[in-house]
């Protein structure tokens, strides 16, 4: 569990202070707008809801090339080479090594570790000519646990390797323009230690190395438990950017700072007030009931949401599970994926539901059900007078104690944290807001070194498999978080650390010799001083300029025209707050340089 105790990232308040100025830079660009590729357009594109997707498209960043495929243009390429400088100093920091891996993997190798078939349709398969299996990879925890294959001694860990690469997932449904993708440039990261302890730090080092990217990307991200999925391991942090954008459901605590993915989350509920004795079971007619709300508002007996029992079907390998819920509750499914030991597990068809039960659903229910392994969430537990579907139709049981008349092979968490419930911890209520994953690192543990034979002789000379973690960040997702965690009406607002470019000269009348003048001197000076600097010398009106500097969110204008010029003066115009004053010309270069390095970190 993590408590987000941090207050807001400022200058010099790095846990460990990394980046200085100006190392930050890349090469210092300097670019003329009339002969840049900036292709703005007017209006949003029709398909796009997120704001990252409707702004990168319109500002000229990235155009689709089809679906969930993205060309970066120019200037988004721009973003993503400041984003990935930051997240390699980071890495480095805590004393990463670069690797580059291929993009192709032999099937073969995942064969090995299992998920040529467990991971499904996501992954992009393909054979070459001589007919062998070849995937292109969505993650590479296989390649490098075949390259820790060389390690001998547990004198050699530990090791943190990283790349910087692209990946392949075929998203049954991409959108969101750059935010779910079916080919992306992500960081990945793998720790190689002897033990436990020492992946216990190996993923603290990672931890602090996030906040801190981060931060320096210019938005908070909430670090929350979360399900490891695919992945495998113990344990895994998610860190997610509150945003309607996002595709998954965090449940905070305001009060502790308990953070959880819904897929992961718990609350404390108030106990249900018994209902007396267990009674018999009985059987009663319930004609055309179907659903949980139908038997509320049953006529001659409706039964409370919460004293009825809900009876999900699924398939787990083959066998049929029971799942069962309180009628009031909904089930996080990752929950049960994550409890049940099975290669598939789906939920049943009807015609399978009817083969295993007798029945339709509305009318389904565990007491007496044969050949199925039944599973009972923990909010059921000493639940008695109960009321389930009797599998026949249009019949349902009352009096059902759960722990009495089912078979439970095992009681779970399974249930959907709502908003409003009390916080496991504290007790407080809990907020249940949209957010999007940015980060996510894992505690893999010894899965993929077993699977394929990666071993260190310990200090005993007993050979065991080395204890790995696998950490990643995907840098065109990050790029979209800056842009959802920072825009306005106009357009983009770029923290300095990401932005494109950091000054645009905006020149009202190239024509007149005295404003192009004092432009192209303060161009020159600028880019002398490092100052990623776009002069805008297209023969446009002032309007024209002044609404594509916003679009683009370049985080400072100096604006030169022959009205200031006529008083000595500049106008300066900073994006964020749109906060102008006027400078002298004299002054000028300086006051937009300094500007931009107080933001730089
Ligand atoms: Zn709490």
């Amino acid at each position: 569990m993590f408590w987000s105790t941090e207050r807001p990232y400022k200058k010099g308040d790095s846990p460990e202070p990394v980046a200085i100025l100006p190392a930050l830079l890349l090469e210092t660009v300097a670019l003329r707008w009339s002969d840049a590729f900036i292709p703005t357009l007017r209006d949003d594109p029709a398909d796009a809801e997120a704001a990252s997707h409707r702004l990168l498209v319109r500002a000229g960043f990235v155009r689709q090339l089809m679906s969930g495929v993205y060309s970066l243009l120019p200037l988004g390429f721009r973003v993503m080479q400041k984003v990935e400088k930051i997240i390699r100093e980071e890495m480095n920091h805590i004393g990463g090594q670069e690797f580059l891996l291929p993009t192709m993997h032999p099937g073969e190798l995942w064969k090995k570790s299992g998920r040529w078939d467990s991971v499904g349709l996501e992954m992009f398969r393909l054979k070459d000519r001589r007919g062998s299996d070849v995937a292109l990879g969505m993650t590479h925890e296989e390649v490098f646990t075949h390259l820790a294959g060389e390690l001998r001694s547990y004198k050699q860990l530990p090791q943190i390797w990283y790349q910087f690469q692209t990946k392949f997932r075929d998203e049954a449904r991409p959108k969101s323009g750059v935010l779910r993708v079916r080919e992306f440039t992500m960081k990945d990261s793998y720790s190689l230690n002897v033990d436990t302890d020492g992946l216990d730090t190996a993923f603290g080092h990672h931890f602090d190395a996030y906040r801190r990217i981060f931060r320096r990307l210019g938005f908070e991200a909430t670090a929350v438990e979360a399900s490891s999925g695919v992945m495998g391991g113990s344990e895994s942090v998610e860190f997610m950017l509150r945003t309607t954008a996002g595709e998954d459901w965090i449940a905070s605590c305001a009060a502790c700072g308990y953070a959880a993915n819904l897929e992961k989350a718990t609350s404390t509920l108030p106990a249900v007030a018994s209902e007396g004795d267990s009674a018999e079971l009985e059987k009663f007619p319930t004609p055309g009931v179907r659903t949980i709300e139908d038997l509320v508002s049953f006529e001659g007996g409706g039964t409370a949401a919460d004293r009825q029992i809900k009876t999900l079907v699924y398939k787990a390998d083959g066998q049929t599970l029971l799942v069962l819920l309180r009628g009031d509750h909904s089930l996080a499914e990752q929950k049960l994926l994550d409890q049940i030991e099975a290669q598939e597990i789906r939920p049943a068809s009807e015609a399978e539901t009817r083969a295993a039960l007798s029945a339709s659903p509305g009318s389904l229910g565990a007491v007496g059900a044969e050949n199925c392994i039944i599973v009972v969430e923990e909010s059921l537990r000493g639940q008695c007078n109960m009321v389930t579907g009797a599998n026949e139709d249009d019949f349902h049981l009352r009096g059902v104690d759960v722990e009495r008349d089912i078979e439970a092979r095992a009681w779970m968490d399974l249930r959907e944290v709502k908003a409003g419930e009390a916080c496991p911890l504290c007790g407080a209520e809990l907020a249940v807001e949209k957010s999007l994953e940015v980060g996510h690192i894992f505690k893999l543990g010894t899965h993929y070194s077993e699977l394929l034979g990666a071993k260190v002789l310990d200090e005993n000379g007993t050979p065991c498999p080395i204890v790995m973690g696998s950490y990643g960040i995907g840098l065109g997702r990050a790029m979209a978080a800056v842009v959802e965690s920072s825009f306005d009406d106009a357009g983009i607002i770029w923290p300095m650390n990401v932005a494109p470019f950091e000054v645009v000269i905006s020149v009202l009348n190239p024509k007149d010799v005295k404003v192009s003048e004092t432009a192209e001197h303060l161009y020159e000076s600028l880019q002398g001083s490092g100052i990623d600097v776009i002069i805008d010398d297209r023969d446009e009106r002032p309007g024209v300029k002044f609404k594509d500097a916003e679009l683009v969110g370049i985080p400072y204008r100096l604006t030169v025209g022959p009205k200031g010029l006529k008083n000595g003066v500049i106008e300066f115009v900073r994006r964020a707050n749109g906060e102008s004053r006027e400078i002298a010309v004299e002054h000028a270069a300086q006051t937009a340089a300094e500007a931009v390095f107080e933001e730089r970190f």
